[in-house]
């Protein structure tokens, strides 16, 4: 017998469809993955300290302990969970097939919360001082104690750094942006933006090429790379806003996706080109990208799913 659902991920999005479909007796069946797309189970949160943005917790929550706390709560409304990484689906006929390791699983109905991870450079002392003063998420992190009355230095020429930036100069005392060609790629009015905000300077050509700092980040390394110059920053926040990468590969072009390998749904639903298939979090969202908005959409797919099985005969 087919599986009524399978649920692909662990983050907010993941473990919201998991409640809800449990709490629906469909008896969901998720797989969190074993460090998938380099994330352990758990998806971003857990890569990360204070949460201070989800409803529920007024003192804060650690990113590890609030994804525990979500797997346990799937696992009391019924989920099953299995620790393996999706590896292939097939979905051109139902049911569909899920292949974990050598094994397959058919499913009538499939939810994909496999988020994005965010790209990060890898430059020296990063490992040492990341969540110390380096993040990839400053809406997340930028209002930290860390952070208050400091220079900051985002990377990145996008709608991301611009959007980053600007909601960074609410707290930072200047904020430095470092783009690696002599254009951003954000879009005109996000540039207008830029240009117009006091607190902040473009450095044009620039790119960080290593943090310093021992306990916490006290200075970016960066090149210019027209004048062919190293110097330092002395700054105390370094945030990557490079681009986010959707968790979609291992779909193998099955569904729409769109120009960046984000899953296309229907708007205003989790609904995916193909029907029984349903993608929730940040694999199909590049705007917000936050955990209550991926907890959101897993609600809708729970839904959706729910009243798609409600209405076929198998
Ligand atoms: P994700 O959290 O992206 O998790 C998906 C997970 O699914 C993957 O990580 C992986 O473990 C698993 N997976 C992937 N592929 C497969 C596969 N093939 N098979 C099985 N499993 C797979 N948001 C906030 O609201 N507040 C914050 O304070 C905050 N802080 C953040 C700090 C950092 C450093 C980062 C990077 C993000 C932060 N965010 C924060 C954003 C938030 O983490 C994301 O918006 C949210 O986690 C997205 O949830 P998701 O359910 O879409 O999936
Ligand atoms: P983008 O891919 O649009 O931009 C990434 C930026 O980072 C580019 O400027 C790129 O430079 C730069 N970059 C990439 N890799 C490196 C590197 N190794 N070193 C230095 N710089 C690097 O990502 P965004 O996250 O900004 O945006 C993704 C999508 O989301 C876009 O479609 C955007 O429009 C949308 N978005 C919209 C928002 C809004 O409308 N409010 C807010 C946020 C995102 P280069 O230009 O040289 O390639």
């Amino acid at each position: 017998m087919p599986e009524k659902v399978i649920i692909i991920g662990s983050g907010p999005a993941a473990h919201t469809a998991a409640i809800y479909t449990g709490r629906a007796k469909l008896n969901p069946l998720v797989f969190e993955g074993m460090m998938a797309a380099g994330v352990a189970a758990g998806g971003q949160l857990t890569t990360t300290t204070e949460v201070e943005n989800y409803p529920g917790f007024p003192e804060g929550i650690s990113g590890p302990e609030l994804m525990e706390k979500m797997r346990a709560q799937s696992i009391k409304c019924g989920a099953r969970i299995k620790t393996q990484t999706v590896t292939q689906v097939d979905l051109k006929k139902q049911p569909f097939q899920v292949k974990v390791d050598f094994e397959i699983v058919e499913t009538e109905s499939l939810i994909i919360a496999t988020g994005a991870t965010a790209k990060r450079m890898n430059i020296p002392g990063e490992e040492k001082l990341w969540q110390k003063g380096i993040s990839a998420c400053a809406v997340c992190d930028g209002a930290l104690p860390i952070f208050r009355n400091k220079v900051l230095v985002v990377v990145g020429g996008g709608d991301s750094a611009v959007e980053e930036a600007t909601f960074l100069t609410k707290y930072a005392s200047k904020v430095y942006v470092l783009v690696r060609r002599d254009v951003l790629r954000a879009s005109k009015v996000m540039q207008e933006r830029i240009f117009a905000n006091k607190k902040i300077e473009v450095l044009w050509m620039t790119i960080p090429i290593e943090s310093i700092g021992d306990k916490k980040l006290e200075g970016v390394k960066v090149k210019n790379s027209e004048k062919n110059k190293e110097y330092v920053l002395e700054a105390n926040g370094l945030f990557y806003a490079i681009g986010h990468l959707p968790n979609t590969a291992f779909l193998n072009n099955q569904l729409e996706l769109d120009e960046t390998g984000y899953i296309k749904t229907k708007p205003g639903t989790t609904k995916t080109n193909i029907t029984g298939v349903f993608a929730c979090g940040d694999v199909q969202d590049k705007v917000y990208r936050q955990a209550v908005t991926a907890a959101g959409t897993g609600c809708m797919a729970a839904l959706e799913a729910e009243h798609f099985l409600a209405n076929q005969s198998f």
